[in-house]
């Protein structure tokens, strides 16, 4: 943690970064699982295909303003922006709290912003696409490299470790189940967040994970909704979750 003004600066800062950061991703969370161009193609409403004027694209703000709607067809716009806008901002600030540099606090930030992404993909589409998890992969070894932790060597073995560890378990389950248990992309989550965390992290980030998931289950069984054996959770949903507090509050002391 930063003492004084510039820790209020960072945070105030980072936070506005996120929100901005938020209402590109939300876009990215629609139209990469559509296939459609997202880094070209200008905003639009999704039920009249209105251009969006820079008015309708300031965060949270413009929402609220307009009360969900568009302003010319009225139709509802979803509550994916404001919530991607808001949930990039909360992981800027979290990250300026519990980082000890403004640069360590940069780039947990966009660790953050990645995962969130990530998270909503696989959750809405149980797809984890290598345009992601690549991208999430070279940024945790560049971090490792700038803020010389966990180390370079230790970020590429984490990674190494991190897609052989799940390919070699989905592999097994294929031959003894005769189907997939886990899908083609959480290999490389799994190997992407280890170069974040190094190899040391990859136990934690399944504890998390594994912790993450299970409440889910108890959550859904109180509310009474059968999950069998064969349902489908989205595992990279918690893999994210375990690689966002594996990476912020350390590896767990064993
Ligand atoms: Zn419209």
């Amino acid at each position: 943690m930063i003492d004084g003004s510039p820790f209020w600066l960072l945070i105030f800062s980072l936070s506005g970064l996120g929100l901005i950061a938020g209402s590109f991703l939300g876009l990215v969370s629609v139209r990469l699982p559509a296939g459609q161009d997202f880094v070209a193609g200008r905003s639009r409403c999704g039920s009249c295909s209105r251009t969006l004027a820079p008015r309708d694209l300031v965060p949270l703000l413009s929402y609220a303003l307009a009360k969900g709607r568009c302003r010319l067809c009225g139709a509802r716009i979803s509550l994916r922006y404001p919530a991607m806008e808001l949930g990039c901002a909360a992981l800027a600030a979290w990250a300026a709290i519990l980082q000890p540099t403004p640069l360590a606090a940069i780039l947990t930030a966009l660790l953050g912003w990645q995962l969130l992404l990530i998270a909503v993909v696989d959750a809405e589409h149980f797809w984890l696409p290598d345009a992601l998890t690549l991208p999430l992969l070279a940024s945790g070894l560049a971090a490792s490299a700038l803020l010389d932790a966990p180390g370079l060597a230790d970020s590429l073995i984490g990674a190494i470790i991190g897609f052989a560890s799940l390919w070699s378990l989905a592999w097994a389950y294929r031959r003894l189940r005769g189907r997939d248990g886990l899908g083609g992309g959480d290999p490389w989550l799994f190997a992407a967040i280890g170069a974040w965390t190094g190899w040391i992290g990859l136990p934690s980030v399944l504890l998390w994970a594994a912790a993450a998931g299970l409440s889910v289950v108890l959550a859904t069984q109180l509310g009474r909704r059968k999950l069998t054996a064969s349902s489908r959770l989205p595992f990279g949903v918690f893999l994210a979750i375990g690689g966002w507090f594996t990476w912020n509050y350390g590896p767990l002391g064993f």
